[in-house]
């Protein structure tokens, strides 16, 4: 089987975690952290980045610092992983969703500006499959009605829009280092920003309400207790393994890409003979290699998908829409609400994509793509998504 996706692990990872390892220092927000976070505002320009034990940490980091509570709204695509959308409801606001632009699979600027209301407080956006989102047209939205805007990077890194790096563009920006991403630490994420108060505050409630974080830089002499927090710290021990992973950064979205084009070029005569839609590419900006995904038709995406893993390619769905899910629907949403979201959702197929992939691997898939979707399935006759 030809996994859906595998961490791009090897001798410098290992090296890595043993050096921590044998000196000690493996507790949380030490050196090797210091040192993560150090390229990681190099690498993408941001003036802070806070390394957390989750990107579902740092989105709850981030609401925290914001002071986002009971009473407020947060516009967010239902297209989602549930980590925003749980952050918010955990804070005790409202998730607000909004619609995707059926071409990228990206959140609908103009659908979150008809969202906006006197109580939002925030706009949360994905960069979905790496591809950045609309990002001027965002950035207008939020300048536009004062309100700020959250990257939610966890597929981004790595990737740019108008040559600059995804998640540090809005306000604040996310990142994720789960094991599914292209860079990991087998759990761990990071919270991004060039705001100096959110950063400050937020470095507190990372540090269970404390400021150790002045402490350690030496700017006082011992540390109290000073706000509202909880324990969101990474182990020097993990910051090992992404340290290593970053230093290879180039290298693993490079070979994502360069596997990415591989299938683009190799599936357009099936999106021009309408068998498959791909997602559309902004000129402007350059993903990273995340995922790869076709639309096919709904009415038989499950066969595709059946079929496709009885030959040993291990595709698979994507986001199951949270307004219909079964927690949307008791914040008062129904299936129905948003339906480019949930032709999307019926549609997708997500391909296998990982550096570690063989130039054979990816031509069997391909193979295997093409074989599947050569008549044996009706061509695509959804709603004309992204016409
Ligand atoms: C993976 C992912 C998350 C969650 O990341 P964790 O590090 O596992 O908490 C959140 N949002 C998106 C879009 C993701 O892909």
């Amino acid at each position: 089987m030809i996994p859906l996706s595998e961490p791009a692990l090897g001798p410098e990872e290992e090296a890595a975690v043993l050096a921590v390892l044998r000196s000690g220092l493996i507790g949380g927000n030490g050196r090797t952290c210091k040192e993560v976070e150090r390229s990681l505002r190099d690498l993408l320009g941001c003036e802070f980045a806070l390394l957390t034990t989750s990107c579902t940490h740092a989105l709850e980091l981030c609401l925290l610092a914001m002071d986002i509570g009971p009473g407020d709204e947060v516009v967010l695509p239902s297209f989602n992983f549930s980590s925003m959308a749980a952050a918010i409801v955990r804070q005790g606001a409202r998730p607000v969703f909004a619609e995707l632009d059926p071409s990228t699979l990206n959140i609908d600027p103009a659908d979150v500006e008809r969202r906006i209301t006197g109580r939002t407080r925030a706009i949360m956006a994905i960069h979905y499959a790496g591809e950045s989102c609309d990002m001027p047209a965002l950035l207008e939205v939020s300048t536009r009605a004062g309100i700020p805007l959250i990257e939610d990077a966890a597929h981004a890194v790595g990737a740019t829009s108008n040559g600059r790096n995804l998640g540090s563009l809005g306000y604040a920006g996310l990142l994720s280092f789960h094991v599914t991403k292209n860079l990991t630490a087998g759990e761990a994420g990071a919270l991004l920003t060039s705001d100096e108060k959110l950063a400050r505050r937020a470095e507190i409630i990372r540090e269970k309400g404390t400021n150790r974080a002045q402490f350690l830089r030496g700017e006082v002499d011992k540390y109290t207790w000073m706000d509202i927090g909880s324990s969101y710290v990474l182990s020097d021990l993990l910051a090992a393994v992404l340290l290593a992973q970053l230093r290879r950064l180039e290298e693993i979205t490079e070979r994502r890409r360069r596997i990415s084009e591989r299938y683009f070029e190799a599936f357009a005569p099936l999106a021009d003979a309408g068998r498959c839609r791909l997602l559309r590419r902004d000129a402007h900006s350059k993903a990273n290699g995340h995922l790869f995904v076709l639309l096919v038709n709904p009415a038989e995406r499950d066969d595709v998908l059946e079929k496709l893993r009885a030959r040993g390619v291990g595709a698979t769905f994507h986001y199951v829409p949270l307004h219909s899910s079964p927690f949307g629907q008791s914040l008062g949403y129904r299936r129905g609400d948003f339906p480019l979201t949930e032709l999307a959702s019926d549609s997708l197929v997500r391909l296998p994509l990982y550096a570690g992939m063989t130039d054979e691997q990816v031509e069997y898939v391909i193979a295997s793509v093409e074989e599947t979707l050569s008549g044996a399935v009706p061509a695509y006759s959804g709603l004309e998504i992204g016409a």
